[in-house]
């Protein structure tokens, strides 16, 4: 039994989210315990619960104290599962976020699946399902597994409503990434929703993010979603560089102004467009698991490497996360000052 404190790290729940995940592909069972402890509200929230959930149902497993507020959960994974799966968080929760959880589980199967979740699919704190679909997918499809990822209807906070669907054509065995430069220039799409809402909302907001950038306004989109049965509002800069799309979000909310949410989208893209790293912050974290489940496999090709900008402490935890699973080696070097080379290699024997 793998034994994990859920409060180390960066102690969120991208902990459990992983370790369900490893634990469903390797049959390793393992308990967490002190699981978000350092959070404002500690435990298990809807989201993890229905994560759990999910995790028990594509691999037939057994949980032990997979309850609401729960501070300690035990896993025990069975045999993968391939169907097509619904999942209902229950809340605005992160349709993503529980779709990551099953993913590698279900890529690595012998046969398709799908998987459909409501709850949120523009999530404070997750990935938005444009990310999901055009930064995330893309690049795990490049080691062998095929997706097919749509949106039904938007969910944002706090009413969520939202539902997506993925089909998946797995892939048994995972090959290589690497994103080690851009390939071309980045080319800028510009995206503003609103829900609920006045469009000039998102035009004002992509007025301040285009004049920033100095770009066109045929690079803008101000989109009005008809099909979320709640208000919400996202800033979503799509930065296109051949190899690599990245996507940097920010989420309008009640009593912030337009302004200030397009400002604060452009501040946080500044480090991905004044450096030239490939992959940005999110994605980096996010493509340690499929690149570690490559590794696993034990063939010493199957090395997979990235460059990207300093490490989160998200991504730190997750490389701690995936060695206690999995037999490889995650090699971390600075190429300049703020540029970082990840390597994720079979363990060294
Ligand atoms: P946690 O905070 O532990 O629940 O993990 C959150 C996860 O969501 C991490 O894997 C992040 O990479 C991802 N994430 C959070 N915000 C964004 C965003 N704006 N775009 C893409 N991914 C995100």
């Amino acid at each position: 039994m793998i034994e994990i404190d859920g409060s180390q790290g960066e102690g969120g729940g991208q902990i459990i989210r992983s370790s369900l995940a490893l634990s469903a592909v390797t049959g390793k069972p393992f308990k967490i315990t002190k699981i978000r402890a350092g959070r404002k509200k500690s435990g298990l929230k809807r989201q993890h619960v229905t994560g759990v959930k999910a995790a028990r149902e594509v691999c037939g497993g057994a949980a032990v104290g997979a309850e609401l507020n729960s501070s300690e959960l035990t896993f025990i994974p069975g045999p993968i599962q391939t169907r097509d799966f619904h999942f209902k968080i229950g809340t605005a929760g992160s349709t993503t976020l529980v779709a990551q959880t099953v993913l590698p589980a279900l890529m690595m199967a012998d046969q398709p699946s799908s998987i459909t979740v409501q709850g949120g699919t523009h999530n404070p704190g997750g990935p938005p399902f444009d990310f999901l679909e055009r930064v995330y997918l893309p690049q795990v499809e490049k080691m062998g597994p095929k997706f097919k990822a749509q949106i039904e209807s938007y969910g944002f906070y706090p009413v969520g409503g939202g539902k997506i669907k993925i089909e998946i054509q797995p892939s048994e065995s995972l090959g290589r990434l690497s994103l080690m430069e851009r390939q071309h220039k980045i080319k800028a799409k510009l995206m503003a929703l609103v829900s609920k809402l006045p469009l000039h909302i998102a035009e004002r907001e992509l007025d301040i993010v285009r004049r920033k950038g100095k770009w066109h306004e045929s690079e803008c989109y101000p989109i009005e979603i008809k099909n979320s049965p709640g208000p919400g509002n996202v800033v979503m800069m799509e930065l296109n560089s051949g190899n690599v799309n990245e996507i940097i979000t920010r989420y309008g909310s009640p009593g912030v102004r337009a302004e200030d949410v397009a400002r604060k989208t452009f501040r946080d893209a500044k480090p991905y467009l004044a450096w030239d790293y490939p992959v940005g912050e999110y994605l980096a974290d996010q493509l340690l698991l499929p690149m570690g489940l490559a590794a696993a496999q034990g063939d010493a090709s199957v090395c997979s490497e990235f460059v990207t900008g300093p490490l989160s402490l998200h991504a730190t935890t997750h490389i701690d996360i995936l060695k206690r699973f999995l037999d490889i080696d995650v090699a971390v070097d600075e190429l300049e000052t703020g540029v970082f080379h990840v390597r994720v290699n079979p363990a060294s024997r």
